[in-house]
């Protein structure tokens, strides 16, 4: 039975700490996580969320590192307009079969229908290359690169579930033509680099690039580069970002060509015209998915922990050890040296707040920003102040240490990062450990239900990846709706990563693929996934 997603369990007022088990109910606890610590609110049309300041702030960490990134490599932002005529979103075949069940259409302005429907753009290939067309004139014109921030919408029918799978959501979109398929090469590992760093360095998620089988890539592309995540509390792969060498495939589609530049003469034709090339093209794409992500992998039972690189806060300061007791004049020495602290991280760099609500205690705030995540406590009380220190708590492993008010200007940075470190390092060592390599088909469906993610020898066929994800699908009982979202559905291949597994060696021409039994080419990538 699907439960309604569409509310927190009660409407008795804002609750402070999580009370859903992550191991036991993770759906309940993402849940409680997204709407207590103010991430997300939920909206009035189904598969859509509201994001809030606190996640949002993520999003613009993510923007600033890749936007940064892409402008040093000479990509230009643009602004497309969100609709798109059917005559062209028909253009490509592959690109429509494979969207169209999801797009959404406007039919109607005010009480009179449109002449012609008008799609909304689940992405935009057939958006833009009309105008590449217009705009590339020569080979002088190469490489075209351009990205646009901005929401689509892809009219899903799987289980929403807020950041990771919304029917519209925000992303980047690049889209780029070059005049060989070398550069469109460079260029879409280039990008799936920037992607893998985003997670590992900014979410400290660890990813598995590799490329896509032909039954997952994107409709329309030559080739799919992916980086792949894992969350180990549902034991499921989830695709990270995805960067396609859409060939000339849409270049043809639409006629976006230049006069090739190493013809001569000889190469013209009949009537002396030039010989003409299809532009290579390329498109790139990195969602809103990416917070998902980062709070299922490092969220625990009392909420959220952020890694200090995207954390909108990284330090809260709380005034301690104040008692009724406690003269005006103690009180307000304490709070003095909470606002000297702040003034000091701030002009280090550092995001800081403090919180000197007078009407909560100090357990409360504790319980407050532990449910936000932020990376670390600072307790800054009489006894402290006396010291010249205050008590540093982390958020992700609750260490407290005791710090000198005169280093926190090196102190508190190089703890940040060590946090960011450490936290990158955990996540990575659970990954590692649920990445397993399996050669015998008797053990693919028990290391599945271990929550593991599996590396197979594998032939690549689209018939065998469609038969291991009938055959790991748990055998129904015959009641019970297969559901997208159930324990029991198949694996599908995730990718083929690009650094292989050494052992045991894949002998080309001699190890069989453990699906079908025919020769394996490379090492595959299965799991679960979302
Ligand atoms: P695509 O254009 O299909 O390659 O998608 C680009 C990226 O957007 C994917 O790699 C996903 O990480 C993300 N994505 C795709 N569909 C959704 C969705 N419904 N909600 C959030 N993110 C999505």
């Amino acid at each position: 039975v699907k439960k309604p997603m569409a509310q927190d369990d009660d409407n008795s007022g804002p609750k402070i700490g999580i009370e859903a088990n992550k191991n036991d109910d993770f759906s309940r606890w993402y849940q409680q996580v997204l709407l207590r610590s103010e991430m997300l609110e939920y909206y009035d049309v189904s598969g859509c969320y509201i994001i809030r300041p606190w996640a949002f702030f993520v999003w613009k960490q993510v923007q600033r590192f890749f936007g940064d990134a892409i402008e040093q490599m000479g990509i230009d932002d643009v602004s497309f307009p969100m609709f798109v005529s059917n005559r062209m979103l028909e253009r490509e075949k592959d690109h429509v079969e494979g969207f169209a069940p999801e797009v959404a259409w406007v039919t109607k302005a005010g009480s009179s229908d449109l002449e012609e429907p008008i799609a909304i753009r689940p992405t935009s290939e057939t958006v833009m290359y009309p105008y590449f067309a217009k705009w590339i004139r020569s080979h002088r014109d190469l490489p075209l690169r351009i990205n646009q921030w901005c929401n689509v919408v892809r009219w899903e029918f799987k289980h929403p579930q807020p950041f990771i799978r919304t029917r519209e959501f925000l992303w980047q979109e690049g889209h780029t033509a070059h005049l060989t398929h070398q550069s469109a090469d460079t260029e879409v590992h280039q990008i799936l680099d920037l992607y893998r760093r985003v997670y590992e360095e900014l979410l400290a998620v660890p990813v598995l690039p590799g490329v896509k089988s032909e039954k997952e890539k994107f409709a329309g592309a030559m080739y799919t580069t992916t980086v792949e995540g894992y969350i180990p509390a549902t034991g499921r792969g989830i695709q990270g970002g995805t960067s396609h060498h859409l060939g000339q495939n849409f270049s043809k589609m639409f006629n976006v060509l230049v006069e090739d530049p190493a013809a001569g003469n000889e190469d013209r034709g009949p009537d002396g015209e030039a010989k003409k090339l299809h532009v290579w093209q390329n498109s790139w794409g990195l969602s809103t998915r990416v917070i998902g992500v980062m709070v299922m992998v490092h969220g625990d039972n009392k909420g959220l922990v952020m890694p200090p690189r995207v954390s909108a806060t990284q330090v809260v300061v709380i005034p301690c050890g104040l008692t009724v007791k406690t003269t005006a004049e103690e009180r307000s020495r304490v709070e003095a040296g909470v606002q000297s602290v702040v003034a000091t991280l701030q002009a280090a760099g550092v995001r800081v707040k403090a919180d000197l609500r007078d009407n909560y205690t100090p357990g409360y705030k504790f319980n407050h920003w532990e449910l936000r995540g932020v990376p670390l406590r600072l307790e800054v009380g009489p006894k402290d102040l006396k010291a010249q220190a205050c008590l540093a708590a982390r958020r992700d492993t609750g260490a407290k240490q005791s710090l000198p008010l005169a280093e926190l200007t090196t102190r508190i940075p190089a703890l940040l990062d060590t946090i960011q470190a450490d936290m990158f390092n955990r996540a990575k060592q659970v990954r590692d450990q649920a990445v397993r390599v399996v050669t015998d088909w008797k053990d693919f469906v028990p290391a599945l239900n271990d929550k593991c993610l599996l590396l197979i020898p594998w032939c690549e066929q689209v018939a065998c990846e469609e038969q291991i994800k009938e055959r790991s699908a748990r055998v129904n009982s015959g009641d019970e709706p297969e559901d997208d979202k159930a324990p029991s559905m198949g694996a599908k291949s995730l990718c083929i990563p690009f650094t292989q597994p050494a052992e045991p060696p894949l002998v080309p021409g001699e190890t069989l693929c453990v699906g079908c039994g025919q020769l394996a080419k490379r090492y595959g990538l299965f799991g679960r996934s979302y």
